[in-house]
């Protein structure tokens, strides 16, 4: 059992002043968590650049001194993880493998320095010229070995540069790097739009090194279909996932603060067990952008990746705990320990009460749930499974034995001092268990739920009361 703190559930509210946090609030109420001094700042920001070695989001490959990126739900880096394996089927023990690995550096910069000329452009190649100075670099190696057959002086070539201008961000609509022509583009989407083949034909103006120079103007660009190429900008995706960062950039704001708060929230969690790879969120930030989504709530799951999906369940259940008031959690059938600040080891914090139809014995049920959450946490939720699981039965049973279903409270005087007939076997969607206990462990479990839901009529818990978490 971990007591959460403040920050993580919201002030419990039971007098009714609030009904509910479903509506329009949802983005006011997501930028207060998210502003608070106790949140992560850096999970604030729309580009999150994650440090390689993060308790629950690290990214890096596990061979000391790597500096390569992991693969998604990996330990090690693609030519590491395949050396793990040639090593495994050689016999080899993970000591053995990582005293022998040597490690790798990445084929690109992950984080490059500035350029040596221009104190704002990122750098491109190993020389740590940009994309600009590099290219320069290399059209001038071949020109002066093809004129005079020898090799030009770098040092002197450098001599004679001068910086570019600021280029700004790159315009394709998620990229967080700096441009790196005039076009707007850095140098992953500059290759992109040309494999692409120049969709709207957009090229600087013709030389527009020299413009740059003499008027000290923002270079004209060409369209041959400006609308084109802004879409082209728009609908592209990132051409880096690779490298420890999330963009939000393109998000509504309130799917993009949602994204920020479960991230958060997971790295809290780590009992919940299921890692969050980043490449997999950018993915699922890729389907929400491409859906224009306000909400996550609001995505279509038939239309995203299989990874975006895995990830989209573990979002939505952090955010059930946000947006749902104790008081609307009844309402909509399931109870969320968090909002008791009860958390149980390896497991949600969501209990599902749908399977019991009946209205007044799922309420009855979250009564004593909370009761119990309230005033004596069990230690695990086994009680609280077994008496959901022996509830949904005798739920199954009423609604095949007893009078309209036994949706009536009226018929709450119970037919029977014990259960006489085999109950209805449960549904296989809703039970939590592979294998279904022989009949007499479910027929007594049954009787003594049958007993507690007669008890709790006779003497119902405990009104609720205003509980703060500290
Ligand atoms: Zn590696
Ligand atoms: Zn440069
Ligand atoms: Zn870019």
């Amino acid at each position: 059992m971990k007591a959460m703190s403040d920050l993580q559930v919201l002030p419990l509210v039971t007098d009714g002043s609030v009904s509910t946090r479903t509506a329009g609030d949802r983005l006011e109420l997501l930028t207060a968590l998210i502003t608070a001094p106790n949140f992560d700042p850096l999970f604030r920001t729309d580009v999150i650049k994650v440090p390689r070695d993060h308790p629950t989001y690290g990214w890096g490959c596990a061979v000391s001194g790597c500096q390569r990126a992991q693969g998604p739900a990996r330990d090690f880096c693609k030519v590491h993880e395949l050396e793990w394996v040639a090593a495994q089927k050689a016999g080899q023990s993970i000591t053995e493998f990582h005293m022998a690995a040597v490690p790798l550096i990445p084929k690109s910069r992950i984080d490059p320095p500035p350029c040596v000329v221009c104190p704002d452009a990122p750098a491109w190649d190993a020389r740590q010229l940009c994309y600009l100075h590099g290219s320069r670099w290399l059209r001038h190696h071949a020109d002066v070995r093809g004129r005079k057959g020898m090799l030009p002086v770098y040092e002197e070539w450098l001599a004679k540069q001068v910086p570019f201008p600021h280029f700004g961000q790159c315009k394709v609509l998620p990229c967080p790097e700096q441009a790196s022509s005039p076009l707007g583009l850095c140098h992953r989407h500059i290759t992109h739009y040309e494999r692409d083949r120049k969709p709207g034909g957009a090229r600087p103006a013709a030389n527009w090194a020299r413009w740059i120079v003499t008027r000290n103007k923002p270079v004209p660009i060409e369209y041959a279909d400006r609308s084109l190429f802004e879409r082209w900008c728009r609908e592209t995706g990132l051409a880096n996932r690779a490298n420890g960062q999330v963009s939000l950039l393109g998000l509504r704001p309130l799917v993009k603060a949602e994204i920020k708060w479960a991230l958060f929230q997971h790295g809290n969690n780590p009992t919940e067990g299921m890692i969050w790879p980043l490449v997999w969120v950018q993915y699922l930030i890729d389907d929400c952008r491409d859906q224009r989504v306000d909400s996550l709530a609001d995505i279509d799951q038939g239309n995203c990746r299989r990874l975006s999906r895995l990830l989209l369940f573990g979002m939505l259940n952090s955010l059930r705990q946000v947006y749902f008031t104790r008081d609307d959690t009844k309402e909509a059938g399931f109870i969320e320990t968090d909002h008791f600040g009860v958390r149980f080891a390896s497991c949600h914090s969501h209990i599902d009460l749908t399977p019991i139809s009946q209205r007044w014995l799922r309420d009855l049920i979250w009564d004593m749930f909370a009761n119990r959450l309230l005033t004596d946490p069990p230690k695990s939720r086994s009680p609280f499974d077994m008496s959901r699981r022996a509830c949904a039965e005798l739920s199954a049973y009423l609604e095949a034995q007893a009078p309209g279903g036994g949706h009536d409270p009226g018929t709450d005087r119970l037919p029977y001092g014990g259960v006489r007939r085999r109950p209805t076997p449960p549904r296989r969607a809703w039970s939590p268990y592979a294998e279904t206990p022989p009949y007499e462990e479910r027929r007594s479990r049954h009787r003594y739920e049958v007993h507690s839901v007669r008890h709790l009529q006779r003497r119902p818990p405990r009104a609720p009361v205003r509980v703060g978490l500290r």
